[in-house]
Parts: structure tokens; C-alpha cells; sequence
């Protein structure tokens, strides 16, 4: 196939200092919880996107110095000369496939208690650093800056000696750059006040890096240029244009970034494609250097607009380069229909607060490019003539039979219902969670090229039919349900009183059945699910309140950065949210909420109850099959395997995984399933 023309402007080369790019697909620095505790990893997940088209690809922040770390977050160092070979192994990598490979150096003194390091935080003011630890950052003097520079400055040589072709210098959320430039700067010296001094330190870095890299390299820089905090801070129009204006020519390329991380991710609960134009449209008009922006572009046409009306010149895409690294190369090949996109559900940056590598929702193989040798694109031919049924087409069955299909091995889909998706076609139904249909949706596109899978709709199979088919293995991904009664993480037993005809699951909801108000909210699941039933029910009219044992609602997209969102969003809806109390008991016309350290106890009238606390398996026909293992094999079958949430309910993003790594592991010993653990040795 070819590439369409609509597209070519994206594929021309970009000057970048006295480099050049080949195309304008640019990958900014993202975490990927690798870094320089899992290098092997770090460096073959980079050379992927390489591989894949992406023409600069940027660590993720690159320390130089102990007492500006992060621990336990895993990011990159440059601390001593012994962090030069991890950084060379991914430049390597990258190189390997003609990209540029760009360091992004950051100093974020202040902004972290030094944990590992024990080391006193220096940052901008004395102020307690935003962890909760009992720490205190000192404010740096110009001594403390000066030394700042010089370990910035034999970082930079380090970078060169590894052989980078971009010092991408960071002046993100948590570098003191940044908290310099911001108006939120208290400094009465040279570094503070006017804009010429807040930006000083920048200025400073650019000189500093051109200098030490003796022109080899290009000079870059990653900036926040709005806080999207109002008038508290950095403004695009007013002084982040009034900077942009005053370093206009100093870097070879301006990465411009709106707000912190939560500001620059949103999640497609709350935001689409492109949200930041607005922020940055203007910057071109002030400089002649290539400028990047980013908005989780994943539609080709959205890119060539963003060219074409000058308003960007290279594409920048974090989370669409993690959810398809091989993204520019099927624009370039004529098949954009093939490109996995990105759903912004942020399970990616969750994974970077574990401290562990990155897992997508969309690509299963993110995270596990060098552990399990798993390849975005490419997959092991089948192990053997063997044939498959996979029982239940939502994305774990989905993904099982996809990358079955792409193994060669003969095929059979079967999905009850008349449509294909399971709990992504529902819940793609939700409110704010449109998105999610991708994963649905790619996958059917792929299984309509393979003609080796059959997928039969209206299908609802038993173990009689399965054991009269004569396949030789059965995945059962026959999903999950939501129980009614309360039991989950902080009960026990089932909550008295659940029984009644006024309890509902999120089964019920998304079937249409609401209960009457005024309603509690009953949410141990602590993601998206409780705080969307209460929307749902409050659209619907309903008095709600959202009740939850955490001490947050919806605590766990704290790492999706959407809590913020959340808080807001039920708020608006008028959505009363009580934390830190557990539902006691449910009576005729209220519930007994119960404080969870204090177990004071309140009432609270309530009309219906609707539980989002736990799932059980639909293993009913697992069971049934394993029960009777001559039977299974006089049928000729092998092995009957559960996977996604017929196995252990989780999220999408088990699901996919699940069915990914059942296709991958068909024919492999158990033995062979390790994978490779990059642990320190002696
Ligand atoms: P997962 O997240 O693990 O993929 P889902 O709940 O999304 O699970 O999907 C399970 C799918 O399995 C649903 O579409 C459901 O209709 C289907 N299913 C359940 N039982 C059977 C069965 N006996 N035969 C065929 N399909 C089934
Ligand atoms: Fe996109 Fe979700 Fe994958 Fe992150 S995990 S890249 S947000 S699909």
C-alpha cells in the first residue's frame, strides 16, 4: 500500500540544530517505570518507537544529581559516569532505526524529599517539598545554583559521551527551571521578579549545554509556557509569550507543555484530541525554531491540520507512541485503519507511581518489548497445527483470537450476544467513556483480515457443544458480573439489609434498571465505576451520595491523574460524596454509614443502594469442563484455560493482557514463562 498524499507533509525532515529529523513524528520525554532501574528494558522499548517511525524519541526526566531524586518513582540518571552506558545502550537502540535520541535533563531540587539519597533538597524557596514527608528543601543561593550548573554541565558531556544527539533541557513541573520561571516565584535576587530574572536560569542551561556539547548536539527545551492555575501562574498569552519572545532563537526547538502533568494528560473522560491548541498556537508566530506541541494526536488528519495552519511543526505523542509504536510507519504505509490508538484511559502513567513498567490498555506488548521479547507488530508463527476455541468476544477473547489469528493458528470466536465487545461495549456507553470503543474496534478491524478466525455472534455455547467440536484448546473469557451484596474489600460478610429489592450492581444500571431516590452510591471499587453510576443517577434526577471507606472518592485514579477531575466533575453534577465510611446496613428508608477508624455511626435516607464492590467470575462453564478430564480428553481437547476477568475480574487492561499472553504462551512450556527479571547482581 502507499502512503496517502494528504499525508506527505508529515514526513518531511525537520532541522533541528545541526540535526535532522526525517519526518516530524516526535516522541517527548514520558515515564515508563524502566529507566535506569530496568535499562535492557528502556532501551528496547525506545528502539521500538524507533523502529516504528518516530524520528526524535526523548527520555523521560533524566536526573543529575542524588539530591534531586525521585525514588521510588523509576525515571533515567546521570548522575556518575556509570549511568553513561545505560543512556548509550538506548541511544544505540534508537540510532539502530535512523531516529534521534534526545536526554532530557531535569533538575527537580525541592520537589522531592531525597528519600534514597538522604540528601538536603535545595530548591527555589525554603518551603516543606509537596510529599507529605516531614522534609523541608533549602533555598538555593547562588553558590547552590552555580554548583547546580556545573553538575547540569558534566551531565551534558556525560549525554554527549553516550552518544545523544539532543539535550532536551526540562523545565517541567517539578524542575526548579520551571519553578523559577513561574509567577509563583517569591525570589528577591537575580532569579526572581522581573521575567528576564525568572527566566534566567533557562537562559543559563541553553548557554551552558551548547557550550559543553560544542555544537554536536542540538539544544532543546521542554517548557511549561501555562498553569492553567489563572493568575497564580504562568499565563501562555502574557508572560509565558513574554518568555518565549525573550529566548525565542536560544534553543533549537521549542517542546511546549500547558499545565502539570495532570493539566498536560488528561484522560478521555475529560478531554479529546488536541485540547491544548489554544495555549500554543501563537508560539510559531514568535520564533523561527521547529516547534512541538502535544494533545494526544492520534488521527493523521488532526496532525496535518496542526502543519498545515502553521501552528506546529513536529507532532509531538506520548501515550499514542506507547499505545502504537508503530504509529508513523502505518501512516506511511497507507494504513492508518491499522493504528492502535490510544483510548486515554492513563493506565500507562499509573504504572510509572508503582515504580513499575509501563502497560497499556490498548497495546499488551508495552513494557514487555525486552523481558518477554514481545514485539508491538510482530509475533511467533503458530507452534503447531493445533486448533482454537476462544468462548466470549470481550478484549481478553478479542485479543486472544486477534493475536491467535496473527500466530496463524485456526481459529473460532464465539460471543453469546449479538455484538461484539463485552464490557467495553457497555461501558464504552458510559458517560465520558466513548473512547474506550477503540479497543473494541481495533481489534475487530485486525480479525477482519485473518482469514484463519471465524466468529460466530448469537452463540452461546455449553459444555456440551464445546465438547463436541473437537477443538484442541478452549479459552474461556466469559467475563464477569458485579455481586449485589456488598463484599469486597472492607466487608466481610455481606452488608445486612443488602438483599432488598432496592440494591442494585452496575449490571443493573447499565441495563437501564435505576433505583428510586434518594440513592447511596456504595463504592469499594475505587476507580471509575461508582463515581459514573452517581452521574448517571444524578442526570437521572436522583438525589445521589457517593459513599466510599477511602479516604478519597475514586482513589485510585490519584495515578490516572484524573482524581482532581473527578472531585470536580461530581461536584458540578451536585453528587454528595462522604469519605472514610463504610456501609453498615441497609434499612427500609435510609443506611447506616459506619466510620472506618472511628466507627461512629450516622444514617443517611436512602431509596436505593447501588454496590460497586466487587465481581465474580462467569466460570460456571470452566467448571463444568474441568470437572470431567476424561470426557476432555476423549473430545481431543488439550487444555481448557480462563482468562480476563472469567479469571480474576481487573481492569481493561488485564483483559487484553490476558488474552495477548494466552496466544503468546499456547504453545510454550511453563517453564519458559519467566521472564526476564533485570535485578542488580553481583
Ligand atoms: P473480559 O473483560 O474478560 O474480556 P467481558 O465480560 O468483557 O470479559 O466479556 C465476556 C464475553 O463473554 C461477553 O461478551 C459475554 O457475552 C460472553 N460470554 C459469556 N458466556 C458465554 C458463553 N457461554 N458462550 C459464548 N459467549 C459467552
Ligand atoms: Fe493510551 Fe491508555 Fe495506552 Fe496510556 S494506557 S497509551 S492512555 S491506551
Amino acid at each position: 500500500m502507499t502512503r496517502d498524499p494528504r499525508y506527505d507533509v508529515l514526513f518531511e525532515p525537520v532541522q533541528i540544530g545541526p540535526k535532522v529529523a526525517k519526518n516530524r513524528f516526535y516522541q517527548p520525554g514520558h515515564c515508563n517505570g524502566m529507566g535506569r532501574m530496568r535499562p535492557r528494558s528502556h532501551a528496547r522499548m525506545r528502539g521500538i518507537k524507533a523502529e516504528g517511525g518516530w524520528a526524535v524519541i526523548n527520555t523521560e526526566h533524566c536526573g543529575f544529581h542524588p539530591n534531586a531524586e525521585m525514588y521510588p518513582e523509576v525515571v533515567l540518571t546521570l548522575w556518575d559516569d556509570h549511568d553513561i552506558p545505560i543512556l548509550a545502550a538506548a541511544a544505540d537502540a534508537v540510532h539502530e532505526h535512523g531516529g534521534l535520541f534526545g536526554a532530557q535533563l531535569a533538575y527537580s531540587g525541592g520537589f522531592f524529599a531525597n528519600r534514597l539519597s538522604r540528601d538536603v533538597p535545595i530548591g527555589p524557596a525554603d518551603r516543606p517539598v509537596p510529599e507529605f514527608d516531614p522534609v523541608q528543601a533549602r533555598a538555593m543561593d547562588k553558590r547552590d545554583i552555580g554548583q547546580m550548573q556545573d553538575w547540569f554541565r558534566a551531565a551534558v558531556k556525560r549525554a554527549v559521551q553516550a552518544g545523544v544527539d539532543i539535550i532536551n533541557i526540562s523545565s517541567q513541573y517539578s524542575s526548579v527551571a520551571f519553578h523559577l520561571l513561574s509567577r509563583r516565584n517569591r525570589r528577591n535576587d537575580e532569579y526572581g521578579g522581573t521575567l528576564e530574572n525568572r527566566a534566567r536560569l533557562l537562559r543559563d542551561l541553553i548557554e551552558i549545554a551548547r557550550e559543553a556539547a560544542k555544537g554536536d548536539v542540538a539544544v532543546t527545551l521542554r517548557v511549561i509556557i501555562e498553569e492553567l492555575i489563572g493568575a497564580r501562574g504562568l499565563n501562555a498569552h502574557e508572560d509565558g509569550k513574554e518568555m518565549i519572545e525573550h529566548l525565542a532563537e536560544l534553543p533549537d526547538l521549542w517542546d511546549v507543555l500547558i499545565g502539570t502533568w495532570e493539566g498536560d494528560s488528561p484522560s478521555s473522560r475529560f478531554a479529546g484530541e488536541n485540547v491544548h491548541e489554544p495555549y500554543f498556537n501563537f508560539v510559531k508566530s514568535l520564533t523561527t525554531k521547529p516547534v512541538v506541541g502535544v494533545g494526544r494526536f492520534t488521527s493523521p488528519d488532526t496532525m496535518v491540520s496542526l502543519v498545515n495552519r502553521g501552528i506546529l511543526d513536529m507532532i509531538g505523542a506520548a501515550r499514542p507512541s506507547i499505545a502504537d509504536p508503530f504509529l508513523p510507519k502505518k501512516i506511511e504505509e497507507g494504513r492508518v485503519e491499522d493504528i492502535r490508538e490510544c483510548i486515554g484511559c492513563n493506565i500507562c502513567v499509573s504504572s510509572h507511581f508503582s515504580g513499575v513498567n509501563y502497560r497499556c490498555t490498548q497495546n499488551p506488548t508495552a513494557g514487555e518489548e525486552y523481558r518477554r521479547d514481545w514485539h508491538p507488530e510482530r509475533i511467533a508463527a503458530k507452534g503447531s497445527e493445533d486448533s482454537v476455541l476462544v468462548v466470549g468476544a470481550g478484549p481478553a477473547g478479542l485479543e486472544a483470537a486477534r493475536a491467535l489469528g496473527q500466530r496463524g493458528y485456526q481459529v473460532a470466536l464465539a460471543e453469546a450476544t449479538i455484538e461484539l465487545g463485552g464490557r467495553v461495549t457497555r461501558e464504552s456507553a458510559l458517560p465520558g467513556l466513548a473512547e474506550w470503543v477503540r479497543v473494541r474496534d481495533w481489534r475487530i478491524g485486525q480479525l477482519n483480515q485473518l482469514s484463519n478466525v471465524e466468529i460466530y455472534l448469537d452463540s452461546e455455547l455449553t459444555a456440551t457443544h464445546i465438547m463436541g467440536f473437537g477443538f484442541n484448546h478452549v479459552a474461556l473469557a466469559t467475563g464477569a458480573f458485579w455481586r449485589k451484596d456488598g463484599y469486597g474489600r472492607v466487608n466481610d460478610d455481606p452488608v445486612a439489609g443488602s438483599k432488598a429489592a432496592s440494591v442494585v450492581s452496575p449490571d443493573d444500571i447499565m441495563a437501564g434498571r435505576l433505583p428510586e431516590g434518594p440513592v447511596v452510591v456504595f463504592d469499594d471499587d475505587h476507580y471509575y465505576m461508582g463515581n459514573i453510576m452517581a452521574e448517571i443517577l444524578r442526570r437521572a434526577g436522583r438525589e445521589v451520595t457517593l459513599v466510599t471507606p477511602a479516604a478519597e472518592i475514586a482513589a485510585f485514579t490519584q495515578i490516572t491523574l484524573e482524581l482532581g477531575r473527578v472531585y470536580r466533575h461530581m461536584d458540578s453534577l451536585g453528587v454528595e460524596m462522604i469519605t472514610h465510611h463504610n456501609l453498615a446496613e441497609i434499612r427500609d428508608d435510609d443506611v447506616l454509614l459506619r466510620h472506618i477508624h472511628t466507627d461512629r455511626e450516622q444514617s443517611l435516607p436512602a431509596g436505593g443502594v447501588v454496590m460497586v464492590t466487587a465481581r465474580l467470575p462467569s466460570d460456571k462453564l470452566y467448571h463444568e469442563l474441568v470437572a470431567d478430564q476424561a470426557a476432555l480428553a476423549s473430545a481431543g481437547i488439550k487444555s481448557i484455560t480462563r482468562i480476563g476477568d472469567c479469571n480474576a475480574p481487573a481492569a481493561i487492561v488485564h483483559a487484553t493482557y490476558a488474552g495477548y499472553r494466552y496466544a503468546q504462551e499456547l504453545d510454550t512450556l511453563p517453564e519458559n514463562r519467566l521472564f526476564r527479571h533485570e535485578l542488580p547482581s553481583l
